[in-house]
């Protein structure tokens, strides 16, 4: 029998509470582990178990001036860090130290050859943290120190990030611009009307990392053809070249077109068919290592359907 497909969850990542009518809500993470209860398929998934990100390897991302005041703002029992939509409590520091670690599991479970590939739910998403900042439900950038976890520890050379949240994943970009051996492909919405306002295609990265940033912007209300034909086109051809030894992924599903935060048309379909497509690209160079991080989705429904047959299509990978 084949390796399986790791799940990483915690019930402690229902503990960040950032507010009572913010989107980015603990019954995101209800919905998708209701969900794979009901069908059953939480039983066929290999459970990893997340810790939290050890400092040092947190320091590798974020100033530690900037990660001791996150602390101090939950310790002092703040209600927002930094901007308003970063909404905290008390726990908010902890969890979000579980959520890096739990992406860093999900990698090393994958590079230890104890499952094929892995889909991390976690909270609070990353994708938008800064070195120094919080942005857009964002602390730690969970899919950064991942990937300085995979080069340094594992010794990769080369890491693909793809991002398809519907959101430009400023951070993640902006950590490695100039380091040639992390590609960034992201498919956002056009930054001219969309958060956070970066992300078009002249942003490529610089220096020694020119040419490993490709921002494929799509105007708003974009469907799946737009989507996939950016994909296919040329966002796939890139990375084939690139060829990457591992491949995350931050899965947002807020592109959908029931998602209430932003104006794209993507359906259940085309995610799928976007997923086993970076499948196929993961078999091609990286021995099939891919995994999945939780970034956006604030439909409930949507996101449960979403993560249900994106673990599926892991699962028969
Ligand atoms: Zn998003």
């Amino acid at each position: 029998m084949g390796l399986g497909t790791g799940f990483v969850y915690d019930e402690r990542y229902l503990r960040h509470r950032p507010g009572e009518f913010h989107p980015e809500r603990p019954a995101r993470l209800e919905a998708i582990v209701n969900r794979l209860r009901e069908t059953g398929l939480m039983d066929e998934l290999v459970r990893v178990t997340p810790y939290e990100a050890p400092l040092p390897w947190v320091e590798r991302v974020h100033e530690p001036a900037y990660i001791k005041r996150f602390q101090e703002a939950c310790r002092k029992g703040m209600s927002i860090f930094m901007v308003p939509d970063c909404g905290i409590c008390s726990e908010s520091y902890d969890i979000a130290l579980l959520a890096a670690g739990g992406v860093m599991a999900g990698v090393e479970a994958v590079m230890q050859g104890l499952v094929k590939n892995a889909f991390c739910a976690v909270r609070p998403p990353g994708h938008h943290a800064e070195r120094n900042r919080a942005l857009g439900f964002c602390f730690f950038n969970n899919v950064a120190i991942a990937t300085v976890y995979l080069l340094e520890n594992f010794r990769l050379s080369r890491v693909a990030i793809v991002d398809w949240d519907v959101h430009h994943g400023n951070g993640t970009q902006h950590f490695f611009e100039e380091d040639p051996r992390v590609f960034y492909l992201s498919l956002h919405e056009d930054p001219h009307t969309c958060y956070p306002g970066t992300g078009f295609r002249q942003e490529q990265g610089r220096g020694a990392g020119r040419g490993t940033t490709l921002n494929l912007p799509l105007p708003r209300g974009s469907g799946d053809q737009e989507y996939l034909q950016a994909l296919e086109k040329e966002g796939l051809p890139a990375l084939r070249q690139f060829a990457p030894e591992f491949v995350l992924l931050s899965a947002g599903f807020d592109a959908h077109q029931d998602d209430p935060l932003a104006h794209q048309n993507l359906s259940r379909e085309a995610y799928r068919t976007m997923g086993s497509l970076l499948l196929e690209l993961a078999r091609e160079s990286a021995d099939g290592r891919l995994v999945g991080v939780l970034e956006g989705g604030y439909n409930l429904t949507t996101l449960a359907d979403c993560v249900e047959d994106h673990l599926r299509l892991l699962m028969a990978a």
